[in-house]
């Protein structure tokens, strides 16, 4: 049953589609990451090697790659609405009071939950995303097809081929937000405000690739014109949108009353924080279609719905301090120390101050009572100062000059908001190296944190990473509380970490830009370290995802001479510099048990459940069924299997053992 590449090709497409269905827009992955990516490369290797089945709604189509040099602006013929706010119940109930008194009679109402992102639209022709689009002022929005391409979440391709317009709410998760802030403060950048400002600076970049790398997500919600649908009420309207293959937001409720109405409400002041994308409040919208038209529009708004804002979840404290500590990258970044405050369920004492800018933006000074908030509901950001409050003494803060560590002067680099220090001998990019280096997604050296590599300096046994493979047990027992015990269990960590494949030891290195995901697609891409280092920008960029920032930070870093000598004094220790892993085109071997094969379980299983035994062969590509028949290729018959095992032998089907589908499982499993 061998397969042409055109027919392998369309089979990725289609199951990397299917899965990226389930993970992104149904938020029920049916594959694990590791197993989606390596498909991912194979079908990247594949279509590159055979461009002419490339089609444009294969899924290694969103990864962008088009830089513009600006928006063209488009216009949108049907406006996209805005909502009038109400703050409370008195006017949700005047609100209500307004439609019945209108319409004649009562209604229903739905509620959903207002998320706090953008407004975008997208057009399809024939079930083909052809255009997508900003709100912007509601007539007019900027054309971003090529960006709204890379969020997972939009279809390209929809069940129906159908000519419509959907509309909704592009927004940033809550999880991908914080990690951009990490990463952009470590790198020096300016951070964003909150998740709506991140996900519209990331909708609106203008190479595509960079909005690919953002994480953006959608929750679609209303048609710029119904007619298509031929659908009643809008909670019909939004099953249709699930059916159409795009993500709604499946908290919406319909309710009879406004006392449910409210309740649904009340029970999101304490959800809400809970939930993995921000919300700012409610829309409560008339359910039917036809009271809708009857209610109609005022100028920018419609009748037929309002937008309950939550209160601002805020309170207020004191600046006692403002500490500035130094990144692994140099970075040198100030966090408040405040009086310790209750905000949004927590206790809240520090808050990042990012940069000098931010501080001087915000005029924020030392004893300076503030209001602060948290941003994507966890980290806790200053809002303001309450300048009324401050004392006539006052006087504006003072920005450091100098590295509060090693002394030496702090800069500005190009395009940085940062100040770095820019030693590269400086204590704390040491340490702070080092402590990445041990951690779990490196080199995963169990038993030393920040506090023993602390020690390890003031005793002057480590300068640098390669420092931790002489360390001798002599040396540990002298550190004041480290026992015989921890010693050797420290001692063996750092032994085994020499067993480590490529990608750990190259995240460890913390070369600029390179993460987790890169690092794995490198050491994969180029076997060992020795390879990588002397690749080029060119050949680094055949790497499907890399783009130029990390490859350029690559090439500067390996052109060091101190990195060369590092990377020999770390393969005179023994530390393994090759890519263990498995490589994608290992993938379609291991594969081939099952790929493309009709299996029937039958008899009791023991390791595995049989869902756990089904997800898995069809996560290799193996159909089960419930009956044997000619059309069966495999047979795994578990414990007592009775007339289906029978069958199988008179058909001539071959029969397994469960331990012999746990060892093809396993093959794969052991990536
Ligand atoms: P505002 O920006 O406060 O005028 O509120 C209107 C905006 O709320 C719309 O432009 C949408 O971007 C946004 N919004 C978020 N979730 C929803 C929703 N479920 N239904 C309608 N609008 C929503
Ligand atoms: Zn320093």
């Amino acid at each position: 049953m061998k397969q042409t590449v055109a027919e392998q090709i369309h089979d990725l497409q289609k199951k990397l589609t299917e899965y990226a269905y389930a993970y992104y827009v149904k938020d029920q992955p049916v594959v694990d990451d590791a197993y989606y990516d390596q498909l991912y490369q194979q079908l990247v290797a594949l279509e590159t090697a055979h461009p002419e089945y490339q089609t444009s709604d294969s899924p290694t189509q969103r990864v962008g790659g088009v830089v513009r040099k600006g928006f063209e602006k488009v216009v949108h013929e049907i406006p996209l609405y805005s909502l009038n706010d109400v703050f409370s119940k008195a006017e949700i109930i005047a609100f209500d009071q307004r439609v019945q008194k209108t319409l004649g009679h009562a209604v229903s109402y739905i509620c959903e939950l207002k998320i706090d992102g953008l407004s975008i639209s997208l057009k399809y022709e024939n079930g083909r995303l052809v255009r997508g689009a900003t709100r912007g002022d509601g007539t007019i929005g900027e054309n971003i097809t090529d960006n709204s391409k890379t969020v997972k979440s939009i279809p390209l391709t929809l069940t129906e081929p159908i000519d419509i317009e959907v509309r909704g709410e592009c927004y940033m998760p809550k999880a991908s937000f914080i990690q951009l802030n990490q990463k952009r403060e470590e790198e020096g950048l300016d951070i964003f405000a909150n998740p709506r400002n991140a996900a519209a600076g990331s909708i609106r970049q203008l190479d595509s690739k960079v909005t690919a790398s953002r994480n953006l997500s959608t929750f679609l919600y209303t048609l710029a014109d119904f007619g298509p649908l031929h659908v009643t009420n809008q909670a019909e309207a939004l099953t249709h949108l699930d059916d159409l293959g795009f993500r709604t937001n499946q908290e919406r409720a319909v309710c009879s009353t406004i006392d449910d109405v409210w309740a649904y409400i009340e029970s999101f002041h304490d959800k809400r924080s809970q939930l993995p994308y921000e919300i700012d409040g409610v829309v409560i919208k008339v359910n039917d279609f036809s009271d809708q038209n009857q209610l109609g529009f005022t100028v920018k708004a419609p009748r037929w719905a309002v937008a309950y804002k939550f209160p601002p979840e805020e309170a207020q404290t004191t600046i006692e301090e403002i500490e500035w500590t130094v990144g692994r990258t140099g970075v040198v970044t100030p966090t408040a120390v405040m009086t310790p405050v209750r905000v949004a369920g927590t206790t809240v004492a520090r808050a990042s101050l990012h940069n000098a800018d931010y501080i001087k933006m915000k005029d924020i000074r030392l004893h300076d009572q503030v209001v602060i908030y948290k941003a994507g509901d966890i980290i806790p950001e200053v809002a303001h100062v309450i300048e009324e409050a401050r004392d006539s003494a006052s006087q504006p803060y003072t920005i450091p000059t100098n590295c509060p560590v090693c002394g030496s002067e702090l800069v500005h680099l190009d395009e940085e908001v940062a100040l770095r220090c820019i030693n590269p001998k400086c204590p704390a990019l040491l340490k702070e190296g080092i402590s990445h280096f041990v951690s779990r997604d490196a080199m995963n050296i169990e038993g030393i944190g920040p506090r023993m590599i602390e020690q390890f300096f003031n005793h002057g046994f480590v300068e640098d990473v390669a420092d931790l493979y002489r360390l001798t047990l002599d040396q540990l027992l002298t550190i004041d509380k480290v026992k015989e015990k921890s010693a050797t269990n420290m001692l063996q960590a750092i032994e085994a970490s020499k067993q480590n494949s490529l990608e750990k030891l190259l995240f460890g290195l913390g070369i600029r830009h390179v993460g987790v995901k890169a690092a794995k697609l490198l050491a994969e891409r180029f076997e060992t370290l020795t390879q990588l280092s002397q690749a080029t920008v060119e050949e680094i960029l055949t790497v499907a995802t890399i783009g130029p920032t990390i490859a350029d930070s690559l090439v500067t870093y390996f052109a060091n001479e101190e990195v060369h000598e590092l990377m020999t004094e770390l393969k005179a220790a023994g530390v393994n510099e090759t890519y263990l892993g498995l490589k994608s085109q290992d993938v379609a071997e291991i594969e081939s048990a099952f790929q493309g094969k009709t299996v029937v379980l039958t008899g009791k299983l023991q390791t595995y459940t049989r869902d756990q035994a089904k997800k898995r062969i069809e996560e290799l590509g193996g159909t089960i069924t419930g009956s044997v028949s000619k059309k069966t290729d495999l047979v795994i018959a578990g414990a007592d299997a009775g007339s289906k095992l029978t069958k199988a032998q008179a058909l001539d089907i071959p029969v397994w053992t469960e331990e012999e589908m746990i060892a093809a499982l396993e093959s794969k499993q052991n990536e």
